[in-house]
């Protein structure tokens, strides 16, 4: 292994690159090198485990290797979101339920989504009762005469087909607390990012699919064909802007009302260019 350290060092030379020495670790990702197997990366670690022939990964002419690779979440990224989630906890001993559910919500669901490409439904698993048991300490630490019977009741409810959750009830209806296990995992992500459909985001939706049931489908239709960019300023329309649609060739000046002769446009550039329109 150190030849191909050699060899990297040389092939890298050639292109006038160098490799830090603290940061290079030879590793071997299926047996232990140096007491470690596999590598973390962006969270994710990166390692192969001995697989039967029903698992097992193949080469390019389907030979079995006797091997599969997994990426999953690295016992650091784990660590350090249990400890974000303490850390929400404490700073929450004298809040609401509704608050405490608030603040933490945003973590667990932000934590989920960026692992959900990896094998994490294991590592989501052991969260979820991870934090089951800081909850109930928490809530127990709150009311240190009740009987946890009293306890139970106060905090979680029942769902049906989902056991006990930590729930509070508002004004507004029922708040749950999110799960990590509630995140399905996306082995092949095929949209930008964390995207669903059902998020606010409309012009990512329509300039994809040039449809959106909560969207005017001229606008639906010119934001595909503007491939979400404003036909004036050029830049990316973003969700909060304030869109309009254009007549082209203005109608005072016999423009028609029809799609060729329309264009989106910010409502600020709208303006310039009907100033411009009218000189
Ligand atoms: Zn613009």
């Amino acid at each position: 292994m150190q030849q191909c350290q050699q060899i990297l060092v040389e092939w890298l030379a050639q292109m006038g690159l160098t490799l830090h020495s603290e940061k290079t670790r030879i590793t071997h990702t299926l047996h232990p090198h140096a007491g470690k197997v596999g590598f973390d990366f962006l969270g994710f670690t990166v390692r192969q485990f001995p697989a039967g022939k029903h698992h097992t990964a193949h080469n390019a002419y389907g030979t079995p290797l006797g091997f599969k690779t997994l990426i999953q979440p690295s016992q650091t990224s784990i660590q350090r979101h249990q400890q974000k989630l303490k850390q929400i906890l404490q700073r929450h001993q004298a809040s609401t339920q509704s608050q405490l559910i608030d603040a933490l919500n945003p973590v667990i669901i932000g934590w989920s989504n960026y692992f959900s490409t990896g094998v994490s439904s294991h590592a989501y698993q052991g969260l979820d009762n991870w934090l089951y048991l800081q909850l109930k300490n928490w809530a127990t630490h709150r009311h240190p005469r009740k009987s946890q019977h009293w306890v139970a009741q106060r905090y979680w409810l029942i769902d049906r087909g989902e056991g006990w959750r930590f729930a509070a009830s508002t004004p507004e209806g029922i708040q749950r607390l999110a799960r990590h296990s509630h995140t399905a995992i996306q082995r092949h992500v095929k949209v930008q990012g964390q995207r669903s459909v059902f998020d606010a985001d409309w012009i990512y939706w329509s300039t994809r699919m040039g449809r959106h049931p909560q969207v005017n489908q001229r606008v639906a239709r010119l934001l595909k064909r503007q491939q979400g960019k404003c036909a004036v300023c050029h830049l990316f329309f973003k969700d909060r802007d304030l869109l309009e649609i254009d007549h082209f060739i203005p109608r005072a000046q016999g423009g028609k009302d029809e799609i060729n002769n329309l264009q989106l446009l910010h409502r600020h550039c709208h303006d310039v260019k009907s100033a411009n329109d009218s000189r």
